[in-house]
């Protein structure tokens, strides 16, 4: 893995599962090398626990996980895992099913040589009560990984939904305290009304992720893309320049600015209604790329869509991200 490189930049490359072939590794892996990208997320999002049954694809052997991640040696990998984890459940067969894919993912993330298993934690049950929740089920996983001597850990993801959990600060806050890591998905934040319009809004995630996550060990796991958001938060992810316009421009000069892209690893999540094939996302990498790579600083977000804060300014659905959350006891 690359971890000496100082800016890691990559694509969520290709569904990780039973019938993943050699081909698409290569195609995909021999791309990337040619466009200089070092980083990919590989997709569980539909596999099933056990055999491959209607229509869905199962997990690869840890034999065939180990051989794909042979073949993807020089990158910096990831997993994603699959949408019905949960684990803000309060039903226990949903509960128990989500620990097995966790558990099952970490195995495979670990055999492919992942860093971690991105993950979205599930909607919103139980209000505050939720949070802990969600920190004592990472702890469960931290524990096993420990027991197990895994080097994969878990990467819950800022959610785009207002609905689901969670926020920056709550998602960055019991990601610190299971000691794990967690998945900082800038046009989710942005799509529920987190502050990443302004250069200050960004600087104090900066120093919440310096405050909670064990960057010594590890980079930072961010996704990036354009996004459509609307009163409920996330619609769709879209190209970088389409929907509401995420401020990535001013997030990547932050970055910069702040020595930060050493510590952070960058996956472009954009999506297009056209077209999704390759040469699209590696297109859409590559602008993140050639602005870093460039001298180019914004200090400020300059749109001409309106303004998303609109829709969060009067009423009680506002993702108060900014309200000091009472820590964890
Ligand atoms: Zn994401």
């Amino acid at each position: 893995m690359p971890k000496s490189k100082s800016v890691i930049v990559g694509i969520a490359a290709f569904p990780l599962n039973t019938f993943t072939s050699d081909t698409i590794v290569n195609r995909v892996s021999s791309r990337l090398r040619a466009e200089a990208l070092n980083a990919t997320e590989l997709l569980c999002l539909s596999n099933v626990l056990g055999r491959p049954r209607g229509g869905l694809p199962g997990y690869p052997s840890q034999e065939r996980a180990n051989i794909i991640g042979d073949q993807l040696q020089e990158f910096h990998v990831s997993i994603h895992g699959p949408y019905t984890i949960s684990l803000t459940t309060i039903e226990k067969d949903k509960l128990r099913t989500s620990r097995a894919h966790m558990t099952r993912c970490l195995h495979v993330a670990d055999a492919v040589g992942a860093t971690h298993v991105t993950f979205h934690p599930g909607s919103r049950q139980g209000g505050r009560i939720v949070q802990t929740r969600v920190r004592d089920r990472l702890k469960e996983f931290m524990i096993k990984i420990d027991d197990e001597g895994l080097l994969a850990v878990p990467a819950p993801e800022v959610a785009g939904k207002i609905a689901s959990f969670g926020n920056f600060d709550e998602t960055c806050m019991v990601a610190g305290e299971a000691g794990c890591l967690f998945c900082w998905d800038f046009a989710h934040d942005f799509a529920r009304g987190g502050d990443v319009t302004t250069e200050g809004g960004i600087l104090r995630r900066l120093e919440l992720i310096e405050k909670h996550i064990d960057l010594s060990r590890w980079r930072l796991p961010v996704h990036l893309s354009g996004i459509i958001a609307g009163r409920r938060g996330e619609v769709q992810h879209a190209p970088l320049d389409g929907g509401n316009h995420v401020p990535w421009q001013l997030f990547l000069s932050v970055l910069k600015e702040q020595q930060f892209l050493k510590k952070v690893s960058i996956i472009c999540e954009s999506k297009s209604e056209e077209q999704n094939n390759l040469d699209f996302r590696v297109e859409q990498a590559l602008q993140l790329k050639t602005f870093i790579e460039s001298k180019r600083i914004e200090k400020e977000y300059h749109t001409t869509r309106p303004a998303l804060t609109q829709f969060f300014s009067s009423n009680s659905t506002k993702d108060s991200d900014e309200d000091s959350l009472p820590r964890l006891g």
